[in-house]
């Protein structure tokens, strides 16, 4: 199969996004991560191969580079086609900020990279005294000629440890008086691989373990690795921070409402749709996927016309998190006891699979930025309101 036209219609386009997804399909993915990660790669790498990969990406490095209603019928599309998203974080949330900000040089050597999977990027930005009030990070990065010498400890990285690279926040510098605290922070560029790298799975309550911890001792990081101006990374971080919290929901909602039509159908091979009260929470379950389905869509509409997804982000990202918990949380209760039997449990329903996604989704309003700095962000910057007080 060829380049897809993406001059064609609505309609062509459609067809052609369906056949190169059904020629890239690489079959049933293996059962080790590792095999998971390869299969991944083979379907994204062909993808590209096909130029139908990166929607909104530009073209000269492997992107579509499509108009906004392009997007949403390939978003339709490969939630259709159970596309698997890019490997790591990197894609969806560095990416945007290297297309921003980095120099060609550094966008030739990255881009395609990510779009085809072939490294995976993790986020180290957190820090044990570094989450909501972010620009109080320590990791230190000291110019050394033409290195940055880092040290200090990431914390909460997602896929941190299969990580090829980290796109990572540091201190260059430390802010006078009359500065701000987020001076002197850096944007840098971190090859998993370098020598002073120590990275510790953390284990968590899904009994999974998709964080990780990251500690720097004199690791050395070539200058040529800085996205943007030394110690002004923070103007850097709004791009990845409004991308991390909002630019994936239109694949969200669409999965989601493959997910809520499969609740439907076990509410009634359970035999409870009779119950007023389920009947209730269903249909209140069906207007929010819908709900956030046009928020998806005008969050693509906000990225294409004003190149980023804004302090309304904030929104989606409230409205994704609460709707994902009540679901899970209504679906265990449903399920009664059964619900909470895990998936190696031979009486468990459906391998476990909703009290896993009772228990991951307990995380869904801390990550991105907790539900209250959410709610913060949409107070101050969306609706005008007054700044709550600095503590100092
Ligand atoms: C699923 C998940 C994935 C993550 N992935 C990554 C990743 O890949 N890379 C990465 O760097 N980090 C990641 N994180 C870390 C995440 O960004 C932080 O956990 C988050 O920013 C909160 O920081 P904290 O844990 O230090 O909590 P704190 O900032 O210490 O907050 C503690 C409590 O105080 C409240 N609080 C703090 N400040 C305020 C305020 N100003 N107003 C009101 N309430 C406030 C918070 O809402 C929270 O309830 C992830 C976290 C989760 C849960």
């Amino acid at each position: 199969m060829g380049e897809i036209d993406t001059s064609a219609d609505n309609e062509t386009f459609r067809q052609q996004l369906r056949e190169a997804f059904a020629a890239a399909n690489p079959g049933k993915p293996g059962a080790s991560a590792e095999e998971r990660r390869q299969w991944v790669r083979e379907y994204h790498g062909k993808l590209m191969d096909m130029r139908a990969n990166g929607p909104s990406w530009p073209r000269e490095y492997g992107g579509m580079d499509l108009p906004f209603e392009k997007q949403v019928i390939y978003a339709e599309e490969s939630a259709k086609a159970r596309v698997p998203g890019q490997l790591g974080t990197g894609y969806s949330i560095c990416g945007p900020t290297i297309i921003k900000y980095a120099t060609s040089d550094q966008k030739e050597r990255w881009l395609p990279a990510l779009l085809s999977s072939r490294e995976a990027w993790a986020q180290g930005f957190s820090e044990p005294e570094a989450g909501s009030d972010l620009p109080n990070l320590k990791t230190s990065a000291v110019r050394d000629g033409d290195y940055y010498i880092v040290n200090g400890q990431k914390l909460w990285s997602s896929n941190g440890h299969s990580a090829d690279r980290l796109f990572t926040l540091v201190r260059t510098g430390t802010p006078g008086p009359d500065q701000p605290k987020h001076w002197g922070i850096s944007y840098l560029i971190i090859d998993a691989k370098t020598p002073g790298i120590t990275v510790r799975p953390i284990k968590e309550m899904t009994g999974g373990t998709d964080f990780a911890e990251i500690f720097f001792t004199d690791v050395r990081v070539p200058v040529t690795d800085r996205i943007g101006e030394e110690h002004l990374g923070w103007g850097l971080v709004r791009t990845s921070l409004g991308h991390e919290r909002a630019a994936g929901t239109l694949n969200t909602a669409l999965n989601y409402r493959r997910v809520v039509t499969e609740v439907l159908q076990l509410a009634k091979d359970l035999g409870v749709t009779g119950d007023p009260l389920i009947r209730q929470q269903l249909a209140d379950f069906e207007a929010r996927v819908r709900i956030l389905y046009v928020s998806g869509a005008r969050t693509i509409a906000d990225i294409t016309s004003k190149g980023e997804p804004g302090p309304a982000s904030s929104v989606s990202r409230l409205f994704v998190t609460s709707f994902e918990q009540d679901l899970h949380e209504f679906v265990v209760n449903m399920l009664g006891a059964h619900g909470m039997l895990a998936r190696k449990d031979p009486h468990s329903i459906e391998k476990g699979r909703w009290v896993w996604g009772f228990l991951r989704t307990r995380a869904s309003t801390i990550g991105a930025g907790t539900a209250e700095i959410q709610k913060n962000t949409v107070g101050e910057r969306v609706l005008g309101l007054p700044h709550e007080p600095s503590v100092k």
